[in-house]
């Protein structure tokens, strides 16, 4: 059998190659090709799973309650399978909120609570540290075994051990060297250790061949295959009750327990978190995994039945114990190659597990429990060293060598009490008190910090109640009538079998009341709590990650002024120089902005700037650095509904339009009517144009093509022509006064006007008309009336549109037209009164507007444009008077004007 010496060098070179593959995986990660980004090596490294216990424990375990050990791999493959839902969630939360660890998910999502966090990492450390000792117990004895070699002597026995006390000393403090190697070589902000990914992924084929090799030998070369072996084995009573499911010594109970356990452990084991979660670089691996995983677990179990019937077989009478009948199987046989095979796997299944959960232990020690403490320690002046990084290292690197320590310390305290499995199954049950806060804290808002913590107080204290307590009581360091009388002699306070609860077995009885404790108390007082506001705000954000993906910096989560400069001295204390430079330029650069010293960062930055640095030392204490140099301004509760409820935001948005909408359906209708009075005046201009265009043309013509035309018909021609052609230049003048008036060009003359003389030369200008009618034009002046300012010509414009209008709708022989003018309430008050065709009162108003003309069945459109009375009411309003019409149809009209009297 090989020398102590030879089985040392096989492992240091052994773990020598592995720190090759870690190397060699980084660097290359380090140059952008990275070597894990392919699904079978997540799913690989999902099988850290496996550990000693697996190797060793699994045929210890069937030997005693025949396939009762599968329930620890069907618990894991329904996660796997079933649970896809929740990893993928994970690790999009993760993802996008840059989560390190199990603790800094619960801690994060409770309101980025650093107690919380810390709670959780003192259950993890505590609760692990059994499974870790199991590791170093399991590497030293096979270790020992190994070297101890002798047919009649082989045996597991602790004391015997004595000859070899220092070697579990010796192995802790190698794997802390590799653990601190593999995981702390520098800091990254994901918290992704690409090269030791790879090296356990390694390890994972290296157990998985191992196991499989003895499997093989022992099937085929001691045994004509399966069926040869399993008739052997039936033939011996004692092995044949293991063929069955006897629900005498692994009731169902146990069976359910189990598979529990082991479904939550696949999520909540620190290492699990580690590579499921955290080193996951690409979601799309998770599918993979999905049948990749199960499958290894299936070949990795598959040998278990015939090692276990070969050993018992073969191996009846010596001292060794099941669990350690694959390593002894071959020994016995002289295979020395094939037992250094198993003895490498089995150092596998064990670093594997150590490295990574150390590793996993230190981040969650580092970034929840010391950071925080150091953080608010204000006489440390943390955030101001300069030192961050080589700080971060250095307690990681402590943590893990603490960690191993406490392992060893364990397992020499208590190294005999629990077999491999059970102490296993410790530590599952301590890890499974996260579920609910976990679980229910990415499905449920509702969940609150004060009932996360108390959930999980409650369940850790009944988990230690039911397993720590009698673990010590066995140790003889409490006295044994603890558990046959209960503490005071109460018997209901039994710690294994609480509450009178007697037919389960230790592990099932601690589980059901430790996750009764937690999931009630989590549950209750999370109804009766009531949530901060950064509680609610990482609430959803969690349970909805899906509906807000994206980014987590297109949320921004915090209100504060921060100069930009400062926040970068910050991330490069805690990230370096380089990586704080990219990062910034990066976002500033994707957002257009440049740098200035004086620069302040926007909400977006700071938060982005939180989630670097959670990403190295946790969203618990990434916060309190954060606020230390940002002066955050208090949330208002509106607001935060604001960023969050994207349906309110969606909703008010569309409300908005629609008001919006009704505006623009209203300047619509507007735009409507202007363009059909546009039209309209169109095509009245052209119409009045062309009628007297058309005359003066036509005459013309005849004027031109008869030289020989009489002379009274000469002139009777060319005065049609000068008429039409003033008709022409007045429409002209109309349009052009029209267009002027309503882009306000219209040049207002003010000078002193008399009244008087106002109405006369209108008067005058329009005798000729009032003649041509044969009307009576009565002007009534007082002898002395007042003066107005204003634009002469305009106002006598006025007057004679009113006059002639008064003229063209005059119907009758005996017509007259009255022109008075009378001060009224200070006021110049001039009114012209016809006795004509009248206005109806529907019309009364409308005659002001352009281009309105009344038109009738009878007499159809009036002559004219309809803009006189358009202009002129412009022409009053601008001097500051009123125009009006009084009048009924049939009955005349009189039309009223104001303008204020000038002292
Ligand atoms: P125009 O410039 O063509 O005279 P106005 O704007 O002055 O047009 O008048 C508009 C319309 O008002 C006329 O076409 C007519 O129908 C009506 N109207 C104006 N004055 C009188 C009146 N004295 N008697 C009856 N209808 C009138």
């Amino acid at each position: 059998m090989p020398a102590a010496g030879i089985i040392f060098t096989i492992s240091i070179c052994y773990i020598g190659l592995l720190f090759a593959i870690a190397y060699y995986g980084d660097k290359r990660a380090d140059a952008g090709r990275s070597i894990i980004s392919n699904p079978y090596i997540y799913a690989l490294s999902l099988a850290v799973y496996c550990t000693a216990w697996t190797f060793y424990g699994s045929v210890g375990r069937a030997a005693q309650n025949g396939a009762e050990f599968l329930t620890i791999y069907i618990g894991p493959t329904l996660m796997v399978t079933l649970g896809l839902f929740v990893l993928r969630k994970v690790v999009r939360i993760s993802k996008i909120h840059r989560i390190t660890s199990i603790a800094d998910l619960i801690s994060s999502r409770y309101g980025k609570s650093a107690l919380l966090g810390s709670i959780v990492t003192i259950i993890a450390v505590i609760g692990i540290i059994p499974y870790i000792s199991l590791q170093l117990k399991a590497i030293s004895t096979s270790f020992f075994l190994i070297k101890q070699y002798s047919a009649t002597a082989i045996s597991s026995d602790l004391k015997a051990l004595s000859s070899f006390q220092h070697t579990p000393l010796f192995v802790t403090l190698l794997l802390a060297l590799f653990a601190i190697l593999f995981g702390t070589r520098h800091l990254d902000v994901t918290e992704r250790h690409e090269g030791l990914v790879a090296a356990i992924a390694f390890e994972s084929i290296v157990k998985l061949l191992a196991f499989l090799s003895v499997g093989v030998f022992v099937t085929y070369g001691l045994y004509n295959g399966f069926g040869d072996l399993f008739s052997k084995a039936q033939s011996v009573p004692e092995i044949s009750k293991l063929f069955l499911i006897d629900t005498q010594s692994s009731p169902y109970n146990r069976w359910f327990c189990y598979i529990f356990l082991s479904m939550l452990a696949i999520l909540m084991l620190p290492r699990q978190f580690q590579v499921a979660v955290v080193e996951n670089v690409n979601e799309a691996h998770i599918q993979k995994a999905i049948w990749l995983f199960p499958l290894y677990l299936l070949a990795i179990n598959i040998f278990v039945f015939p090692v276990t019937f070969s050993g018992l077989l073969r191996l009846q009478g010596t001292r060794i114990d099941a669990d350690w009948f694959i390593l002894a199987l071959p020994m016995i046989e002289n295979q020395m190659g094939l037992t250094l095979i198993v003895f490498i796997g089995g150092m596998s299944a064990a670093t594997g597990m150590v490295i990574v959960e150390t590793i996993a232990l230190s981040t969650m020690i580092c970034n929840e429990l010391v950071m925080p403490v150091l953080l608010r320690i204000r006489r440390f002046q943390l955030a101001q060293r300069k030192d961050m990084i080589f700080l971060l290292l250095t307690i990681r690197r402590v943590s893990i060598l603490v960690v191993l320590l406490l392992g060893h310390a364990y397992f020499l305290l208590t190294g005999g009490f629990y077999a491999l499995v059970s102490i296993g199954l410790v530590s599952f049950a301590a890890v499974a008190q996260f579920a609910p806060a976990f679980i229910g804290g990415i499905f449920w808002k509702g969940g609150t910090r004060s009932g996360a913590m108390a959930g999980l107080l409650a369940g850790f204290f009944v988990w230690a109640y039911t397993l720590v307590l009698p673990s010590l009581v066995q140790a003889g360091l409490m006295p044994l009538s603890l558990l046959t009388e209960g503490p005071f002699g109460i018997r209901l306070l039994r710690p294994f079998h609480l509450f009178g609860l007697e037919s389960f077995d230790q592990i099932s009885h601690a589980v059901f009341w430790s996750m009764l404790a937690n999931v009630t108390m989590y549950v209750g007082v999370s109804l009766f709590s009531r949530p901060s506001l950064i509680e609610q705000i990482q609430a959803n954000l969690f349970v909805d990650v899906f509906k807000h993906s994206g980014e987590m910096g297109k949320t921004a989560l915090c209100r504060g002024t921060a100069l930009v400069p400062d926040l970068g001295s910050l991330l490069e204390r805690f990230i370096g120089p380089q990586k704080a430079e990219e990062a910034l330029s990066q976002y500033l650069g994707k957002n257009n902005i440049s740098f200035s010293q004086d620069l302040t960062a926007d909400a977006n930055l700071v938060s982005y700037v939180e989630t670097l640095l959670g990403g190295t030392i946790g969203a618990a204490s990434a916060h309190i650095l954060v606020a230390s140099v940002i002066k955050e301004e208090p949330f208002g509760f509106e607001e935060v509904l604001g960023i969050l409820d994207e349906t309110r935001q969606v909703i008010a948005y569309s409300r908005e339009l629609e008001k919006a909408t009704s505006e623009l359906k209203a300047a619509n209708e507007r735009l409507k009517e202007l363009d059909r009075l546009k039209d309209e005046f169109i095509s009245t201009i052209t119409h009045e144009l062309r009628t007297p265009l058309t005359s003066i043309r036509s005459l013309a013509e005849i004027l031109n093509t008869t030289p020989d035309l009489e002379k009274d018909q000469h002139a009777s021609f060319t005065a049609i022509i000068i008429k039409e052609s003033e008709r022409l230049t007045r429409l002209i003048g109309q349009v052009l006064d029209i267009e002027k008036i309503e882009s306000d060009r219209m040049g207002f003359q003010s000078v002193k006007i008399d009244s008087r003389r106002l109405i006369q030369d209108a008067v005058t200008a329009t005798h000729q008309l009032v003649k041509e009618k044969k009307l009576r034009l009565n002007v009534a002046l007082p002898n002395r009336a007042p003066f107005i300012v204003g634009d002469r010509d305009l106002l006598i414009q006025v007057m004679v549109n009113l006059i002639s209008n008064a003229v063209k709708f005059s119907d009758k022989a005996e017509d007259f037209i009255h022109i008075r003018l009378a001060i009224q309430n200070g006021e110049l008050l001039i009114s012209v009164m016809d006795n004509g065709i009248g206005i109806a009162p529907k019309d009364q108003q409308a005659i002001f507007k352009k281009f309105h003309q009344v038109k009738d069945s009878t007499r159809g459109r009036p002559p004219g444009s309809g803009l006189g009375l358009s202009i002129s009411k412009s022409i009053i309003e601008r001097h500051g008077g009123k125009i009006w019409v009084e009048s009924s149809e049939g009955k005349g009209a009189t039309f009223f004007f104001t303008l204020p009297v000038s002292d």
